[in-house]
């Protein structure tokens, strides 16, 4: 862990939270995780099977702080309730969840929407990459009595056309919904509820997209500060969002890319 990337400090100390998502070191998840431990976060991580473990357990023994690891697959709801039960019975309280997961199949991202989503694949990455930051939801704030935060997510493809993302893009605009609807539930209760809208990053979700190359080269060219959108930036927006620095802030869909989502029109040579 590199302190220059993620500032350490005190702002996480005494916070307990699971983490969803990590599948290698270029996972959001994991800078997320990072930086969170770097301010003093105790963490544990979800995977999806043995295969998984092997490749986070170096990453994750090699955090301060003793994180634990639980497995869940969030398509499984026994999976899901075994990973909840752990949590509790090691902590019994918690005060944030990452949901930082997401799924279509590769003949889903590419070509036509119109004509290349079918029904499972339509339901399954509803289910995997929406439904499953509602259910996780549900049962993160089962034990989050003195209130807490949550974050999920997504990417600009819910809010505009994004060619070849197609499924993965109506997913995030339910996954979009879902946090604000979540936010109002578990407002009464103090607990915080915010998604992250990353530019394109490097990552394997991103590598099943096809054409994801020329999503990131357009994302720099295009974006206000002509550059990658950078793991530190959202990592530190997820800082602010499940720290005690996001108060009064919930229901939100932040923008973390550079300023891509607020442009327009890309640059115009001058015409004279
Ligand atoms: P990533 O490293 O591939 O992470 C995606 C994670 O989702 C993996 O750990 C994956 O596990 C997990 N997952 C998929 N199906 C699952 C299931 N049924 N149960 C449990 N876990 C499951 O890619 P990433 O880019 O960091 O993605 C993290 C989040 O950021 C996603 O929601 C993604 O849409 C979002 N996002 C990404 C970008 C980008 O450009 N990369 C931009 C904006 C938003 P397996 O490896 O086992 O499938």
């Amino acid at each position: 862990m590199s302190d220059s990337v993620f500032p350490a400090g005190n702002l996480m100390k005494g916070k307990r939270g699971l983490v969803m998502g990590v599948a290698n070191k270029n996972s959001i998840a994991w800078g997320i995780a990072q930086q969170l431990a770097a301010q003093g976060a105790k963490l544990a991580f979800s995977y999806q099977g043995e295969e998984l473990e092997k490749r986070v357990r170096p990453l994750v023994e090699s955090l301060p702080g003793n994180p634990f690891m639980v497995t869940a697959d969030v398509t499984d709801d026994a999976s899901m309730d075994a990973c909840f039960d752990a949590l509790q019975k090691k902590w019994g309280k918690m005060d944030f969840l990452v949901h930082a997961i997401a799924f279509a199949g590769k003949d889903e991202l590419k070509g036509s929407f119109t004509h290349n989503t079918t029904r499972e694949g339509f339901k399954r990455a509803m289910d995997v990459s929406a439904f499953s930051f509602v259910d996780a939801a549900k049962r993160a704030s089962a034990l989050m009595p003195d209130g807490g935060a949550m974050i999920s997510m997504t990417y600009l493809g819910s809010e505009r056309v994004v060619p070849n993302y197609n499924v993965m893009g109506v997913a995030k605009a339910a996954l979009e919904a879902s946090t604000r609807y979540i936010a109002r539930d578990l407002g009464p209760a103090g607990i915080r509820v915010n998604a992250i809208s990353a530019g394109p990053m490097r990552t394997l979700a991103m590598a099943g997209i096809s054409g994801g190359k020329t999503l990131m080269k357009t994302g720099k060219d295009w974006s206000m500060l002509k550059e990658d959108t950078r793991m530190e930036g959202v990592a530190g927006a997820a800082l602010y969002l499940l720290s005690d620095l996001g108060h009064s802030c919930t229901g939100e869909v932040l923008h973390v890319d550079a300023g891509f989502h607020a442009v327009g029109v890309p640059d115009i040579a001058d015409e004279g």
